[in-house]
C-alpha cells in the first residue's frame, strides 16, 4: 500500500478578481521509501504542491490519501499533528529560528509534541551529530554557514522521526560543494523513508533521485518510476484512523521562546516595560498614599480621638453646610442669584438647620446611669454638664472684675443657644486622655485637680487672644507674660450665690455691680482658684481638645453646682413666676427653666459626654445609646455627636478626594502604556512572521502561536510591572521626605507586599490584553505566507 497518495488535486490563487490554477488535477502515489524529484520550472507550482503534501496549505478539490486514510475531513488539529509527526519541512533558506540556539531549533518539534526535557536535548544531540553538527549545538543559526545550516533544518525535520521529509529546493542557496554534502544526507534519509525534493536542477535530480517527475504550469509531463494502485481502493475516513496525539506547546516552552527573543532585543524590551512601568508606578503611588494616609487616619482615630467623647447635648443642632448657602431644591426655580429686580423675599432659614432638642430625660438619665454597670469596659466616664452660671472674679492690677463665662455671641439661624462657655472649660476626668495631647509648660506646671484648682490654655504659638486678657482687666500695656506670672497665682475667684445675689424686702434680687467686687474679692467665703499649670497642645496631636483660657476639674463644678443648688435665690426662683432678678415675667415657660437652670435649682445636665476606654468601646457605647431611641418617635429621640468620628469622616472625605483624583491620572497613564505595549505587541508579530510560519510547518497550533505572544507581553507585563513596583518603593523615600517636612508626619507613603503582587499581576493583566488582539492576528497568519517573508 502506498504512503501517500494524491488524487485529481486542484489549486488555485485568487490574485485580485482572476484565478490563477496553480495545480490541475494532480493525482500522484509514492511509495513508503523512495527518493522522488520533483523537476520544474520556476513558478510551475512545485512549492505549492509540496506545501498541500505537507498540509501546509491545502488543496480546493481532489483528495490527499495518508496512509489509507483520505484528509477531507481533516481538522485544524490532525493538520498539525500530521504535521508534527509525519512530515519534516526542509526549506531552501533554512527557516532557523534566529534567536534559539542550533540544538533549540531542533527541539522545537519536540517541545510540540510533548516530549520530556532530557528526551528532547539527547535525540536533537543524535540528530545533529548524525548530520555532522555536533561541535556546533551551542551556536546561533547566524554564526553558520549555509551549508551548515541547511544541515540544522535537516537534523529538525528528522528528529521527530517523520514518514516524510519535505525538501524545497534544499540546495537551492548552496555551492555546490556544499549542495553534495546536503544531498549525500537527504539519499541516505531516504533510505528509510520517503523524501520528496523539489528542484529546477536536474543534474541534482538525476545523481540523487529515485524517481523523477517532471513538471509544467501544474502539471505532470512525466514520472519516471509512477505507481498505480488497484483503482477503487476504499479510504477511510479519518475517524477510523489511528488517532494521532494532538501536538500542544506547553506555557514554559512559549515563555522561553518568547523571553529569548525578548532577550535579542534588550534595548526595545527595557524601554517598553519602562513605559508600561509608568503606569503602575502611578498607581503605586497613588495606592502607597492612600494606604499610609487611612493607616494614619486609623493609627490617629485608634490613640487620641478614641478617647473623645461621644456628646449628648439639649439642643444637638445639627447645621447642614451645604444647605446653608443657596436655596434648597425646590425653591431654586424661585430664587435666583443675583437678580435684576429690587424686590427683597422673606425666606425661612431653618430649613438650612435641622435643629433636633434632645430631652435629658430622668428616663434617659437612669439609662445612661445603667451604662455604666451595662458596658463598663467600654466607659472610661461620664461627665455632665450643668447650665449653672458661675460668678467669677478676677483680681489684677490691683483692680477686680467681673470675669463672664458665658458667650455674648449668638449665631445667625441658631435659635436659643444656652451660651456656650469661653476662656473657661470643664477639664476631662482623664488625665491620659489631655496629656496625650497637651504638653504641660513651665515649671512645676501640673493638671489641676482640686476644687479650687485651675489651669491655663495656650495655643501652638503660646498665644491667648487680647479678648481674654481684657476680661481678666490685663490691659494692652503688655504684649507678653512669662509663664511664672501664672502658676501658683490666684487670680480668679468664685463668689457664692448667696453673696453675689442680695435679696432687697421686696424678695427680688440685685447682682453684684463693680463697686462691690473689690470687697467680695476680700471675703473669706467663696473659692480661691490657684493656677497649677500651663497647657500647650502638642506637636504631633491631631487636634486640640480645648480652646484658649481657663480649664477647671470636675470638682469645682461639682462645688458650684452645690453652691448655688443651696442659695436663696435659686430656691426664690422656684417658688416665684417672674424672673426675681429684673422683676420682669418670664416670656414663657422654657424661660423660667433656663432661669432656673443658670442660677442651680435644676440639676438637670445640659449635657452629658461620654468617654470611651477605646475604639471599640466607642461602638459599643453608641449602640447602646440606639438601643435607647429604638421605637421612640423622634422628637423623643436622644441624639449625639461624635466627634472624633466627624474629624474622621472629613479627613476621610478629604483623602478619598485626592485618591480619587490622583487615581484618574494614574488610570489615564496605565491606558496609554497599556495601548502601547498593543503597538509594540503588533510590531512583534510583523517581526516574527517568519518564526510563526516555522512553528506552524513544525506543527503548532493556532493557540500555540497566541501563546507564544501571550508569553511575551506576560513577560513584558512581568517586567513592566516589577520595575515599577520596584521604582516606587525607592520613589517613597522622597516622596515622605518631602511630606514630612510638610506635615511633620513621618512614614506616610507606604507599599504593602499585597499590593506590590497585586500590582505585578496587574500589569501582566493589563498587557496580557493589550496582546491579545495582535496574538489572535499571529495566530491567524497563513503559514505559507509568513514562511514566505524575509
Ligand atoms: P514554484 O515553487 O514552482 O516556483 P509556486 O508553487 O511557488 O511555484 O507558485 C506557483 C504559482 O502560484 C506562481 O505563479 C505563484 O505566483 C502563484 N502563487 C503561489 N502562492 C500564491 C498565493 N498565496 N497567492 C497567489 N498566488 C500564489
Ligand atoms: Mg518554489
Amino acid at each position: 500500500m502506498s504512503k501517500l497518495k494524491l488524487v485529481n488535486i486542484d489549486k488555485s490563487y485568487q490574485t485580485g478578481n482572476s484565478y490563477l490554477n496553480v495545480l490541475k488535477h494532480i493525482s500522484l502515489e509514492f511509495r513508503e521509501n523512495e527518493f522522488v524529484s520533483i523537476l520544474g520550472p520556476s513558478g510551475s507550482g512545485k512549492t505549492t504542491l509540496l506545501n498541500i503534501i505537507g498540509g501546509l496549505d491545502h488543496y480546493d478539490l481532489g483528495d490527499l490519501i495518508i496512509n489509507g486514510n483520505s484528509t477531507k475531513h481533516f481538522k485544524n488539529s490532525d493538520w498539525d499533528a500530521y504535521r508534527n509527526r509525519s512530515i519534516g519541512f526542509v526549506f531552501q533558506n533554512y527557516n532557523l529560528i534566529s534567536h534559539q540556539s542550533v540544538l533549540q531549533n531542533v527541539e522545537i518539534a519536540m517541545t510540540l509534541s510533548g516530549v520530556s526535557s532530557s528526551e528532547r536535548k539527547a535525540r536533537a544531540k543524535h540528530a545533529l551529530e548524525e548530520v555532522g553538527l555536533k561541535d556546533h549545538i551551542d551556536k546561533r543559526p547566524n554564526q553558520l554557514s549555509g551549508g551548515q545550516m541547511q544541515r540544522v533544518a535537516i537534523a529538525r525535520a528528522l528528529v521527530n522521526n517523520p514518514d516524510i521529509i519535505l525538501a524545497d529546493e534544499p540546495t537551492g542557496a548552496l555551492d555546490s560543494k556544499t549542495s553534495t554534502q546536503v544531498m549525500e544526507i537527504l539519499k541516505d534519509v531516504a533510505k528509510t523513508r520517503l523524501v520528496i525534493m523539489v528542484t529546477h536542477n536536474e543534474d541534482i535530480a538525476e545523481a540523487y533521485s529515485t524517481r523523477i517527475i517532471r513538471f509544467l504550469d501544474g502539471e505532470i509531463q512525466s514520472d519516471s518510476d509512477p505507481l498505480t494502485s488497484s483503482g477503487d481502493e476504499q479510504h477511510k475516513q479519518v475517524s477510523k484512523a489511528k488517532k494521532r496525539n494532538k501536538t500542544s506547546m506547553s506555557m514554559f516552552t512559549a515563555l522561553s521562546l518568547s523571553f529569548k527573543n525578548l532577550l535579542t532585543k534588550k534595548g526595545r524590551t527595557i524601554l517598553t516595560a519602562f513605559a508600561g512601568s509608568i503606569g503602575i508606578i502611578g498607581v503605586a503611588l497613588v495606592l502607597a498614599l492612600s494606604n499610609g494616609l487611612s493607616n494614619q487616619l486609623d493609627v490617629m482615630q485608634g490613640d487620641t480621638l478614641a478617647n473623645f467623647p461621644i456628646m449628648i447635648d439639649t439642643n444637638e443642632q445639627v447645621v447642614d453646610f451645604e444647605q446653608m448657602g443657596p436655596p434648597n431644591q425646590d425653591e431654586s426655580d424661585d430664587y435666583q442669584e443675583y437678580p435684576e429686580e429690587t424686590i427683597i423675599y422673606r425666606y425661612d432659614n431653618s430649613d438650612s438647620l435641622s435643629a433636633h432638642t434632645n430631652f435629658l430625660t430622668d428616663d434617659f438619665l437612669d439609662y445612661v446611669e445603667q451604662m455604666e454597670a451595662e458596658i463598663p469596659e467600654a466607659i472610661d466616664n461620664i461627665s455632665y454638664t450643668r447650665g449653672v452660671e458661675v460668678n467669677l472674679l478676677a483680681q489684677t492690677n490691683d483692680q477686680v472684675v467681673k470675669f463672664e463665662t458665658i458667650s455674648q455671641m449668638t449665631m445667625p439661624g441658631m435659635a436659643n443657644m444656652t451660651g456656650d462657655s469661653v476662656y473657661w472649660q470643664e477639664m476631662p476626668t482623664d488625665q491620659d486622655f489631655i496629656l496625650e495631647m497637651y504638653d504641660l509648660i513651665g515649671e512645676n506646671s501640673r493638671l489641676p485637680e482640686a476644687s479650687d484648682e485651675i489651669a491655663l490654655v495656650i495655643d501652638s504659638y503660646n498665644r491667648i487672644s487680647a479678648e481674654f486678657f481684657d476680661k481678666l482687666g490685663l490691659n494692652e500695656d503688655e504684649e507678653s507674660y512669662e509663664v511664672t506670672d501664672f502658676i501658683g497665682e490666684t487670680i480668679l475667684k468664685v463668689v457664692p450665690n448667696d453673696q453675689y445675689y442680695l435679696e432687697d424686702e421686696n424678695g427680688f434680687f440685685t447682682a453684684a455691680n463693680p463697686k462691690t467686687y473689690e470687697a467680695l474679692f476680700e471675703e473669706e467665703t467663696g473659692k480661691d482658684l490657684v493656677i497649677t499649670g500651663v497647657l500647650r497642645v502638642k506637636e504631633d496631636a491631631a487636634t486640640s481638645y480645648f480652646s484658649e483660657g481657663f480649664i477647671y476639674p470636675e470638682a469645682l463644678t461639682n462645688y458650684i453646682v452645690a453652691d448655688a443648688q443651696s442659695s436663696e435665690i435659686a430656691q426664690a426662683q422656684e417658688e416665684a413666676d417672674i424672673d426675681v432678678l429684673t422683676n420682669t415675667p418670664f416670656q414663657n415657660d422654657d424661660a423660667k427653666e433656663q432661669a432656673l437652670i443658670r442660677l442651680g435649682a435644676i440639676t438637670t445636665p445640659t449635657g452629658i459626654d461620654i468617654y470611651p476606654t477605646h475604639f471599640e468601646g466607642k461602638d459599643e457605647i453608641k449602640a447602646y445609646l440606639d438601643d435607647y431611641n429604638a421605637g421612640l418617635d423622634e422628637e423623643d429621640q436622644v441624639v449625639y455627636n461624635d466627634l472624633a468620628e466627624m474629624l474622621g469622616d472629613i479627613m476621610t472625605d478629604m483623602i478619598n478626594t485626592v485618591t480619587y483624583v490622583l487615581v484618574g491620572f494614574a488610570a489615564i497613564s496605565l491606558v496609554v502604556s497599556t495601548i502601547m505595549i498593543g503597538i509594540i505587541t503588533y510590531v512583534s508579530v510583523i517581526e516574527r512572521t517568519k518564526e510563526i510560519g516555522i512553528l506552524r510547518s513544525v506543527g503548532a497550533r493556532k493557540k500555540d502561536i497566541s501563546r507564544v505572544f501571550n508569553a511575551e507581553t506576560l513577560i513584558v507585563g512581568f517586567v513592566a510591572g516589577s520595575f515599577g513596583v520596584l521604582t516606587s518603593y525607592l520613589l517613597i523615600f522622597p516622596i515622605n521626605n518631602v511630606i514630612e517636612q510638610l506635615t511633620d508626619i513621618a512614614d506616610v507613603a507606604s507599599l504593602n507586599m499585597v499590593s506590590s503582587l497585586v500590582l505585578i499581576v496587574g500589569s501582566m493583566i493589563l498587557t496580557l490584553i493589550a496582546g491579545v488582539i495582535p496574538a489572535r492576528m499571529a495566530a491567524k497568519k497563513d503559514p505559507v505566507e509568513a514562511l514566505r517573508t524575509e
